[in-house]
Order: structure tokens, then C-alpha cells, then sequence
């Protein structure tokens, strides 16, 4: 299948939330007609995820270099350290973890 190449795209970090009480990423009210939303441990993993959905809907998203999922600033705090730093229990060994790195693409 031939992809559609596109530069046209944007990019929303919604940063780290609960999977429970997460809104959800529409293109509502924008000008742009395609989306997808990833999530991951990290914002790298998480926009990796969104471009792997939007390949799967047919598009090459042909991003600038800074927002590369793998920019060394785009890893910095992932959702287990996250965890890490705001959990009570000492041992994390038991925890379930219901945060998630999410970041939303959109495109035309
Ligand atoms: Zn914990």
C-alpha cells in the first residue's frame, strides 16, 4: 500500500494522565480531518504509537527533527518515574500503574 506523505500534521502533548479518567483527542473544532492518539511510557513511545496508527490509516507523517520520538528531550520523565516519584510504597514491585504518556497527532 502506497502511504500518503504529509507535513501538514500537529502535534499535542497531553503529557502523563490515567488511563481511568483520560478525555480521549478528536479533530473537533480544528482543521485538521485525520487523528490518531498514542500512548507509551514516554512522550517518544507515546508519538511512535500515534505514527504507527497513522500508518496504519495510510499516512507518512514526515516530521521536523525536533519532534522525533527519539530527541533525548522527548524521553526525559516517563510514566513509571512518574509513578515512582508520586507512590507511597517503597517496593514497587506490586504496583499497577494506570498512567500513561499520551500524545495526540493530528493531519491532513
Ligand atoms: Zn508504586
Amino acid at each position: 500500500m502506497t502511504k500518503t506523505k504529509t507535513t501538514d500534521y500537529e502535534i499535542t502533548d497531553y503529557g502523563i494522565d490515567n488511563a481511568d479518567s483520560f478525555q480521549g483527542h478528536g479533530t473537533s473544532f480544528t482543521r485538521f480531518e485525520h487523528c490518531a492518539l498514542g500512548c507509551g511510557d514516554s512522550y517518544g513511545e507515546a508519538l511512535e504509537d500515534a505514527l504507527d496508527s497513522a500508518a496504519q490509516y495510510g499516512f507518512d507523517i514526515e516530521l521536523s527533527p525536533e519532534d522525533e520520538p527519539a530527541q533525548p528531550a522527548n524521553n526525559a520523565v516517563s510514566a513509571w518515574e512518574y509513578h515512582c516519584q508520586h507512590c507511597e510504597e517503597e517496593d514497587h514491585e506490586n504496583c499497577e500503574s494506570n498512567l500513561y504518556y499520551y500524545v495526540g497527532l493530528r493531519w491532513n
